[in-house]
């Protein structure tokens, strides 16, 4: 009697083992079964290591590349392969951010219930917001220099196009050795999206944000500029001699003097507080995929104060974050987040992951703020860059220029950031072109092309 109340005993032990067992699996199958099957050794999934499911498309139906057991087939247009690499991804799978490697589990149409193969064995069809054309004449115009264009609906959080230069060309990558040559410098990253860049002058954007909320009478305060001014013994060059001006003349001018005298009026600790409610120096994401996030550091005197709010000093920013901070101006104060997946869908059509849909928003500036800088920034296109590639023909255009002075002691970063105010074009964007000089002119002319693609 007592083997047999024994033997019961050690039977009920392995029975309750193993329904512990099986919990423990089931739990990770539905956890984790997504990342086991997107694991690179899964046959059924990958070829030699390479992606062998799945299509990427831009926002109007055209094929950006197409995984199969045979490999990978990019588009036939040597540009738009380019142009949209940094987006879509490279074969070998080193740009980390592109949509092959990130999405790699919604391509392949995983499901806990059936598995790989839910609907097809082709997997699943992931069109992107950006529009190749676009993105192709945007490529072309920076001439083979190094920057970043982004451009995005602030209305509903589309991003239309994302540059990131130097690209090559998917299908003829570059050799190893080749990687160390000036033109395929950084060439995997994403810099929309993984890079971070000195201001300058976009920046006083942010400390303009803090200076019409904390000083009462800006807007009557009268800034003297005689070409450059003493601060504690730091001397801050202005770009030309204002004179006697008024605020929307010192933002218009982008003068360094007023911007000085401004920062030393906030303190560092209200910029520092500008700058990441405007989402310059806070994470953000797109889709999903982390964005760099910029840096304002303390500084150690009055001198660098001064600098720190014209956007030079340490200050940092990310592009996207910047078009992020540009929609909110024109939109009440409220940023819509930027999204890269218009819709993920199994290949006969089905909506799949309705997550990426939407777009969350959040309140970066309050609405009278917001609506005070919209203003200033429609009066610097009217009365300063109108005679500049039609962008005083552009319907509710307000942007803010900056030369960036960089540590390397090479020419500036030019940048050109804004917004179109106009129900019809709602968009946002920002543009950097690395070491080209003077923002207006070099980045201005990257993001004319940019704004005219679009608005066709
Ligand atoms: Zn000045």
């Amino acid at each position: 009697m007592k083997a047999v109340t024994k033997r019961i005993y050690i039977c009920l032990i392995l029975v309750v083992a193993m329904i512990a067992g099986m919990l423990v699996y089931l739990t990770r199958y539905f956890k984790d079964g997504d990342e086991w099957v997107s694991f690179p050794v899964n046959r059924h999934a990958y070829s030699d290591g390479v992606i062998a499911l799945g299509e990427i498309t831009d926002r109007n139906g055209i094929v950006l590349a197409e995984m199969s057991r045979d490999g990978i087939t990019y588009n036939e247009n040597l540009l738009i392969r380019k142009s949209t690499l940094h987006a879509v991804g490279d074969v070998e799978g080193n740009i980390g951010t592109g949509a092959k490697e990130y999405f790699a589990t919604e391509l392949m149409g995983y499901n806990p219930v059936t598995g790989v193969y839910s609907v097809s064995d082709k997997g699943n069809r992931i069109e992107l917001t950006l529009d190749a054309e676009v993105n192709s004449k945007v490529l072309a115009a920076f001439e083979g220099r190094k920057g970043a264009a982004f451009l995005y609906n602030y209305k509903n959080g589309e991003v239309i196009c994302m540059v990131s230069s130097p690209a090559f060309d998917p299908e003829n990558p570059p050799e190893t050795e080749q990687l160390s040559e000036e033109r395929y410098e950084g060439v995997y990253i994403n810099r929309c999206i993984s890079s971070t860049f000195t201001p300058g002058s976009i920046f006083k954007t942010a400390t303009l944000a803090a200076a019409i909320s904390e000083i009462p009478d800006l807007f009557e305060i009268r800034f003297n500029c005689e070409g450059s001014i003493d601060v504690d013994g730091e001397i801050v060059n202005c770009n030309g001699v204002h004179g006697e001006i008024g605020i929307e003349e010192a933002f218009e001018k982008s003068c360094n003097v007023a911007f000085a005298e401004l920062s030393l009026m906030l303190g560092e600790s209200v910029i520092s507080r500008s700058a990441e409610r405007a989402g310059l120096t806070k994470r953000m994401y797109m889709s999903k995929i982390p964005v760099a996030v910029g840096s304002y550091q303390m500084p150690k005197d009055k001198g660098d104060l001064a600098w720190s709010g014209i956007g030079q000093y340490k200050d940092l920013v990310n592009p996207i974050a910047m078009a992020r901070f540009m929609g909110a101006i024109a939109n009440k104060g409220k940023a819509v987040n930027p999204k890269i997946i218009s819709s993920v869908k199994s290949n006969i059509g089905v909506p799949l992951y309705p997550g990426y849909y939407f777009s969350k928003s959040e309140r970066l500036l309050n609405s009278n703020v917001a609506d005070e800088i919209l203003k200033l920034m429609i009066n610097n296109v009217k009365t300063g860059y109108k005679n500049y590639y039609g962008f005083g023909s552009v319907e509710g255009l307000a942007a803010k220029s900056g030369t960036a002075e960089t540590l390397d002691g090479e020419r500036p970063h030019a940048w050109f950031t804004g917004v179109i105010a106009d129900d019809d074009n709602p968009y946002a964007f920002a543009v950097i072109v690395e070491n080209a000089g003077w923002g207006l002119e070099q980045a201005g002319r990257v993001a004319s092309v940019m704004i005219e693609a679009v608005i066709e």
